[in-house]
């Protein structure tokens, strides 16, 4: 298992550390020819104007659609935003999974937050009961789920924070600033699904 993660902006150090500490290979992407060989490819948090500029700049945008379509793709936070289809402002976007979002919804840098969600997916799949501790930091929410997409989850006022559609998984939140490895073994047991 090798996944990959895309290293143009953003904190994709924190995620190299938690496929690490989950024993996985990991690669840093930042041309095409990075996502050879990798059975799935994480979008970190950042900026996603930034993000889709660069992605742009190197001619990741249709290599990143074509690995997309039969690989595990998971967006955090401004990684989910560049994964929608829609986020009402101009910017490169791959619209690879059928959302729309609506970026810096909670407010402010200093509006950034924690909040305990229950994630019914998460829990099964990891057999475990706990809520998961979320961080949002100037963060999106999804607007709208559309198609084949499902709501993974809430806040308690109903706002979707976690979408999934297939291989692709988008977050508003960082699970790669947690101790809680429950997000990436989620991500990796679809990576892992033939
Ligand atoms: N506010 C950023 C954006 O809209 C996302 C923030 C984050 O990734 N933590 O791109």
């Amino acid at each position: 298992m090798k996944i990959g993660v895309l290293a143009l902006q953003g904190d994709f150090a924190e995620h190299i550390v938690m496929l690490r500490r989950l024993g996985v290979q990991t690669a840093e992407v930042r041309l095409p020819a990075h996502l050879d060989g990798l059975d799935g490819l994480i979008m970190p948090g950042g900026e996603s104007t930034t993000i889709g500029k660069l992605a742009v700049a190197y001619g990741l945008m249709d290599p990143l659609r074509e690995f997309g379509k039969n690989r595990g793709v998971w967006g955090t936070c401004a990684g989910a935003i560049f994964l929608s289809t829609d986020a009402h402002r101009e910017q490169p976007l791959l619209a690879m999974m059928d959302i729309t979002v609506v970026r810096n919804a909670f407010g402010a840098q200093v509006d950034s937050f924690e909040a305990d969600l229950e994630i019914d997916a998460l829990q099964q799949a990891t057999g475990t009961t706990q809520p998961y501790h979320a961080v949002f930091i100037r963060a999106p929410i999804i607007a709208t789920v559309n198609g084949r997409a499902r709501v993974l989850s809430s806040l308690p006022d109903g706002r979707i924070v976690a979408a999934q559609e297939g291989r692709l998984l988008a977050t508003s939140f960082h699970p790669e600033l947690t101790n809680d490895m429950r997000f990436h073994q989620y991500f990796i047991s679809l990576c892992n699904q033939d």
